[in-house]
């Protein structure tokens, strides 16, 4: 990887302002998201259906309008029953330009068939775990990645330190020994926000100096943690949120809900993305 200069680097210090309701207002008015991830047991036995209702969840809990959940999966379900708010979609029946779409969340290898039309089509897309992994193997994913910055189309990435290596070609060594640097190559090679996951995460911002998030802790360190924070990345853009302004805000909120979060009880993803303050 070439070395980029290392930049003065700010910390983050804000959680996302609620949205404003006005009066006359109705749930399109707050923004459409779809999570489009959750690949079904299939043939080599991986149920990652939870990852996309844990970022649809959080979605929702994060103030969007309304949330679809499209899960790769031919034995899908029709409803969430714990949370019925969502809104079940085959991935046909979307309309791709008017929602913000969180993609990958579980996505297995089913998302890579269906992560192009995705590139092409959505107006504000989160990319995360598999449609990261994708990406990181397939040049053609590269390329229609990059050229949604051209079409002026929002994109926020939000990998994780191994996930940040697969794209970068390199060693997850040199990912967390070169934090700030990783961050800004992604954010510049592929002309999208990046959110570098992990203890002290970092938000890149293409020609920007990069940004340390200072909320969090270990409790995070939790399976799911990473499918609720897309979520609400997706919900803070669809409530309107400038991409650099989400990815920062949504940072913020999901360390400082960790930081809150009452010390006799488990942090579990699944209570991060319900019990959340809404942030509209
Ligand atoms: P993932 O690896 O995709 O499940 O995402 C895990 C989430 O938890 C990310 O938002 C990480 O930044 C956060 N996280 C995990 N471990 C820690 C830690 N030790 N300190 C702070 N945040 C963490
Ligand atoms: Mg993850």
């Amino acid at each position: 990887c070439p070395q980029l200069p290392q930049q003065p680097t700010a910390w983050l210090n804000a959680r996302p302002a609620p949205a404003t309701r006005l009066h006359a207002s109705h749930k399109g008015n707050y923004g459409d998201v779809a999570v489009i991830g959750g690949e079904g047991l299939g043939q080599r036995g991986m149920g990652m259906g939870g990852a996309a209702l844990l970022a649809a969840r959080a979605a929702l809990h994060s103030g969007a309008g309304r949330v679809l959940l499209c899960l790769c999966d031919d034995a899908s379900p029709s409803i969430d029953t714990v949370q019925p708010e969502l809104m079940l979609r085959h991935i046909q029946a979307l309309n791709l330009e008017q929602l913000t779409v969180v993609c990958g969340c579980g996505g297995g290898q089913a998302i890579h068939a269906v992560l192009h039309q995705i590139l092409t089509h959505s107006a504000q897309l989160v990319l995360d775990a598999d449609a990261l992994n994708a990406i990181a193997v397939d040049p053609l994913l590269q390329e229609a990645l990059q050229a949604r910055a051209h079409r002026q189309h929002h994109t926020v990435l939000t990998p994780h330190p191994l996930e940040a290596a697969r794209l970068l070609g390199t060693e997850v060594g040199w990912v967390q020994a070169q934090r700030l640097q990783a961050a800004q190559q992604l954010a510049q090679r592929f002309g999208c926000i990046t959110v570098l996951k992990g203890t002290g995460t970092i938000i890149a911002t293409p020609n920007q100096p990069p940004r340390l998030n200072p909320t969090g802790n270990a409790r995070l360190a939790s399976a799911g943690t990473g499918d609720v924070l897309a979520g609400m990345v997706g919900a803070c853009l669809a409530l309107g949120l400038n991409p650099d302004a989400a990815a920062c805000g949504a940072v913020f909120a999901h360390g400082e809900a960790a930081d809150l979060w009452p010390p006799n009880l488990p942090l579990t993803a699944n209570a991060l993305a319900c019990r959340l303050l809404p942030l509209a």
